[in-house]
């Protein structure tokens, strides 16, 4: 990493350490009475101690590292109104909502806010009241605002989701490239850019738009230990599997990204059959759905949003338990930032994949058909086949995404399906030998389960040239999913390739040159298989994986109390309308649970109770632990 980089673990000399710098006292102390934090997790303090010592920063952290308070804590603290810019409305909304709880005074102005409700942000603006306030770039870029913020004393600029502004990223939005004028209109306020991607290149491209080429970067570890990942190679139509994954995680808030709105539409019609609280969410439906649906899923502790990437950055839900993809995400940074909105609070929750060989062929053509430059459509090709070797891979999938992300030294996590079960390899050459003369002799003209029927000798009233070919009935080694699993294999390897042929795609040899190596026997293919007995009552043959206990870690004895909890927290949200996760989250409520406090004293000593939350709750959530 470049000089000016500070990553997890390491400290430049002339940073005090987080622990005796002074101007993080004060800090400190915000974190505990206002937020009810123990203490900073990650490189907050050290993001924080670079902002309240006036120096521009760039933060990157992962999805629920705790950026917002890198930039909330210092608003705080240092004299004037911290500006924050923001790509949606619907996170605007919610951290302000977040704030407000915790006593912070902070205020939006967008394009949805009320005349009324604009002017009287406007007055305690110029009272000096208010300490936070959130705009959309072109909200902030506009003269008038500009020019009105000139007059003022701002604490300091956050630009959050800065990776919108590189068109590397997946999020590109153009006017956030004006955010760079920021630094010659307010060049004595620092400046702060917070992300959550990682790519080396996405961060150049920060630094040079933004124009923040003298702030010191802080790139947090890509941990994220709360996650528990899982992927499966897709059997058949995935709808049927998703919805036997959501059911079997009963009243659990959920996110299913699908690839396609109708796909969207048709597995919440099915989960909710299933007797699920689903919700179809994408760019096809029109805003007021999306944004009902949205309350809706936020204002439920058991939803499950089944959506398009369209429903996406921002979403800030804190106590999803899982994140399914029906169908794969495009890159490594899609997938963890999809994955990694499960469990930002910290709790336990889970990451499923399912995918196939198909997919990629798919994300393949798309990206080929795209009118982009090549530069960019290579880059893209390569980020596809990233992640499909990530999702096929044989080791830690934690540890392959943190290496990913050029983190080095990574342990495994010792909780992924991998890690759980590690795969042996199978050597399968000869079959793959078999199964790729099956698929020239029969000339590209037949899909998969034809050139699996011809390896087993089971074609029904065969021609009398297939029945002649070498290659018929010579595999009956294998079931007819076997089969299937190697042709995967090989078409993952671009040993075969698929052709779409309209839906009802026909197999054929792919590069010659690595056939003629598998023939040759100087190339071999190895099939991951995990040593496990096959399990009949499965459809796909793999054991159920069972995990044992509750996932937020509350002991069977407590579980009546969390209920209580989380039924009062329900109804506490629905009187204030807002989602229940600002009131408190899950985690907290389940360490009280655990942890019975008798006193308020007892009760601050809990993650996530600060002052202003002990005045407003301490009451009523003692009253039900002492019931
Ligand atoms: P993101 O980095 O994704 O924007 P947030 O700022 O929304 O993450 O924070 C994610 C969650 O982590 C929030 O629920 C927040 O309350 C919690 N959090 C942030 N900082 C700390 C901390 N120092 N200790 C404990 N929890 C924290
Ligand atoms: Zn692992």
């Amino acid at each position: 990493m470049s000089a000016g980089v500070v990553v997890a673990g390491e400290r430049l000399g002339h940073i005090p350490p987080v622990e005796t710098n002074p101007l993080l006292d004060e800090a400190r102390d915000r974190l505990r009475r206002t937020f009810g934090h123990a203490d900073f997790r990650g490189l907050q303090g050290e993001v924080i101690g670079e902002i309240l010592a006036g120096r521009n920063a760039m933060a990157v952290l992962p999805t629920g590292g705790g950026k917002s308070l890198c930039y909330q804590i210092p608003a705080l603290i240092r004299p004037g109104l911290g500006l924050v810019v923001s790509p949606l409305i619907a996170l605007m909304a919610d951290q302000v909502a977040a704030l407000t709880q915790s006593g912070v005074a902070a205020a939006r102005l967008d394009s949805a806010i009320e005349p009324s409700e604009r002017r009287e942000t406007w007055a305690r603006i110029e009272a000096g009241e208010l300490d936070i306030l959130y705009l959309s770039p072109e909200g902030l870029m506009q003269p008038a605002m500009l020019q009105r913020l000139s007059q003022l004393d701002l604490a300091l600029v956050a630009i959050d989701e800065a990776h919108c502004v590189s068109q590397w990223g997946h999020d590109f939005r153009p006017e956030y490239r004006m955010l760079g004028q920021l630094a010659s209109l307010f060049p004595r306020t620092p400046r702060l850019a917070v992300t959550a991607t990682a790519d080396a290149r996405t961060r150049e491209d920060i630094r040079a738009e933004l124009r923040l080429t003298d702030a010191r970067e802080f790139v947090d570890s890509f941990a994220r230990p709360e996650l528990i990942l899982a992927a499966e190679r897709k059997v058949g139509k995935s709808d049927k599997r998703v919805i036997e994954l959501v059911t079997q995680r009963p009243g659990r808030a959920g996110v299913v990204y699908t690839g396609s709105r109708d796909g969207a539409d048709a597995l919440a019609a099915s989960l909710r059959d299933a007797g699920a609280h689903a919700l179809a969410y994408h760019a096809g439906l029109d805003a007021g759905v999306r944004k009902t649906r949205l309350m809706e899923f936020l204002a439920a502790d058991d939803a499950v949003m089944v959506a398009t990437i369209a429903f996406g950055m921002g979403i800030d839900k804190a106590d999803v338990r899982f994140v399914i993809h029906a169908d794969p995400p495009a890159s490594i940074e899609a997938y963890w930032q999809e994955i990694g909105r499960a469990g930002r609070d910290g709790a336990p929750a889970e990451g499923i994949t399912l995918y196939g060989p198909a997919d990629l062929n798919w994300a393949l053509r798309r990206i080929g058909g795209r009118e982009v430059a090549d530069e960019v459509r290579q880059v893209q090709t390569r980020k596809a086949r990233q992640l499909h070797a990530m999702l096929e891979g044989m080791g830690c999938r934690a540890a392959a995404v943190r290496r990913y992300f050029g983190e080095t030294d990574v342990e495994p996590c010792g909780q992924c399906d991998l890690c759980l079960a590690p795969p042996v390899a199978v050597d399968v050459s000869e079959a793959a030998r078999k199964a790729l003369a099956a698929v020239h002799r029969l000339g590209g003209r037949y899909g998969r389960g034809r050139v699996v029927d011809h390896l087993l000798g089971k074609t029904k009233e065969p021609s009398e040239f297939e029945a002649g070919l070498s290659t018929f009935g010579v595999g009956k080694e294998f079931s007819p999913a076997g089969w299937r699993d190697l042709i995967d294999q090989l078409l993952f390897e671009g040993l075969v390739r698929e052709d779409p042929n309209d839906g009802r795609p026909l197999l054929g040899l792919g590069d010659a040159e690595a056939v003629r190596a598998v023939y040759r026997g100087e190339r071999g293919v190895q099939l991951r298989r995990a040593p496990e007995a096959h399990d009949p009552t499965t459809r796909s043959g793999r054991p159920r994986r069972r995990r044992g206990g509750e996932p937020l870690g509350v002991p069977e004895t407590d579980m009546s109390l969390f209920d209580v909890l989380r039924a009062w927290r329900r109804e506490e949200a629905a009187r204030q309308g807002v989602p229940p996760y600002v009131i408190f989250h899950d985690r907290t409520l389940a360490e009280i649970a655990r942890v019975r406090p008798a006193t308020p004293a007892a009760l601050t000593s809990v993650g996530g109770v600060g002052q202003a939350k002990l005045d407003r709750y301490g009451a009523a959530v003692l009253a039900l632990v002492a019931a």
